[in-house]
């Protein structure tokens, strides 16, 4: 008893350390778990995971397939739903299905969908059709990775599943779907979930490295839709499992779905059974009653970007590529600016993106020189704004000799700004205030500054 206190006690701790730094440095990959509800409007998405596929619902609810009928659904009600898509699992073998019911029923080793042996039935691989079906929709379509393999290892729960062994292995496998749905259909995906959300990558890496080098946002979720649950042995029961918990959060207060992402299932459940095809209509009509529109996730951040406030400058600069929130997806206006968010905030997102992909290809510490004016700034190579610093060095934003003795951590004042304003965009005019700037300042001038 006292072990599982112990454990409970560190479990929480841990939570609280990460809860603290994932708001600590402003990160170009940010998890979109949910946005902040808008106003005089009510917004939900909802996510679909592992498909497309043609197979049967089970029990037989319609001749369509499981994805065609799920669009179908969704489409009668004017929803549009984001299909978080696999490449194909026809690879994943050696392998056998493990027990009825259990985690790895698809298969010991790997996952497999539809099913195992029957995995060409399934991914935008073998089923360009229904990519197009979804597209043609207005429906959106995210990278949940080419063959669906943990990026981790997963003890508890997955002992015996294969997993990637490093960053390059995980960014090949996202970056094949990617250029997939690109090459094929022309489509540019923005936004990603690891499958079974295992995040720490065997060589010390996480999804956020890989996610950061594909461009994209990491996708979240806020509400489980619970379509992926084992059977609770009577199909009618499984599809209200479903319903029932939407219904409650709606009659006990209308706006809590708003702002929310609902984690879907385009597949089996655990039983063999598809649940989501059944409960998908009962859900959008209780939608629809309370006056949501279901959208896609990018248009969700459209609508309100950030998890904790709306922030019309600081939208517009997320929207062309800036780097303005925190990895949690919060923006905290309120929040004293530094000098290392200013940098990372004002440096080209192209250019970042480029710096950091290279330095991921080659394993090289950029140029040496622009990493020397980094390390002056307190910034190592470790350090979350290395890339940017180094960009910002090499596009001579910053003072190579750093002569106002600044570090990261500086709290900007209205004398650095204006400096540093100056050297970004000479023909914008800033009048020198007096005092520190908070990080809702910098947004409107860097919003007047960089988008014209
Ligand atoms: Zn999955």
């Amino acid at each position: 008893m006292i072990l599982y206190d112990l454990a409970r006690r560190a479990k929480h701790v841990l939570k609280e350390y990460q809860k603290a730094h994932d708001c600590e440095f402003l990160t170009p990959t940010r998890r979109i778990e949910r946005v902040y509800p808008p106003k005089g409007r009510r917004v939900v998405a909802m996510t679909f995971d592992d498909g497309p596929t043609d197979i049967a619902t089970n029990p037989k609810i319609t001749d369509e397939g499981l994805t065609p009928h799920l669009l179908n659904t969704l489409e009668s009600f004017g929803a549009r739903g984001t299909f978080d898509v696999i490449g194909t699992t026809e690879f994943n073998y050696p392998d056998e299905a493990g027990t009825h019911g259990s985690f790895s029923w698809g298969g010991v080793k790997y996952d497999h969908y539809p099913d195992i042996n029957s995995d060409v039935r399934a991914g935008a691989k073998n089923r360009p059709d229904l990519i197009a079906r979804i597209l043609s929709g207005g429906h959106e379509i995210t990278n949940h990775g080419y063959r669906h393999i943990l990026f981790g290892k997963m003890k508890v729960v997955y002992g015996a599943r294969a997993c990637f062994n490093n960053l390059h292995e995980v960014i090949n496998d996202i970056m094949e779907l990617d250029k997939l749905l690109l090459d094929s259909h022309g489509y540019k995906m923005k936004l990603s979930r690891p499958p079974h959300y295992v995040d720490k990558i065997p060589d010390g890496k996480t999804s956020y490295d890989a996610y950061r080098y594909a461009g994209y946002n990491y996708l979240a979720a806020s509400f489980d839709g619970g379509g992926w649950l084992p059977s609770c042995g009577d199909f009618e029961e499984d599809v209200e499992v479903m319903v029932e918990p939407i219904r409650r959060a709606l009659e006990e207060n209308p706006e809590a779905l708003n702002g929310q992402i609902i984690f879907q299932k385009d597949g089996y459940s655990m039983s063999r059974h598809t649940p989501v095809a059944a409960a998908l209509p009962y859900q959008l009509e209780l939608l629809q009653k309370y006056g949501y529109e279901v959208i896609p996730v990018s248009e969700l951040l459209s609508v309100s970007a950030f998890a904790d406030c709306e922030n019309e400058d600081a939208q517009c600069l997320a929207n062309a590529g800036y780097t303005v929130a925190y990895r949690n997806n919060t923006l905290l206006p309120m929040r004293l600016l530094t000098f290392g968010e200013l940098v990372e905030m004002a440096t080209s997102p192209s250019e970042v993106l480029t710096a950091y992909r290279n330095y991921v290809d080659s394993g090289y510490v950029t140029e040496e020189a622009c990493a020397s004016v980094a390390k002056r700034y307190g910034v190592t190579e470790k350090h979350p704004y290395f890339i940017s610093f180094c960009v910002a060095a090499k596009l001579g934003l910053i003072d190579s000799e750093n002569s106002q003795k600044l570090s990261y951590k500086t709290k900007v004042t209205g004398d650095i700004f204006a400096r540093f304003m100056h050297t970004l965009a000479p023909e914008y005019e800033f009048t020198t205030t007096p005092g520190k700037l908070l990080r809702k300042h910098a947004f409107v001038h860097l919003r007047r500054a960089l988008l014209k």
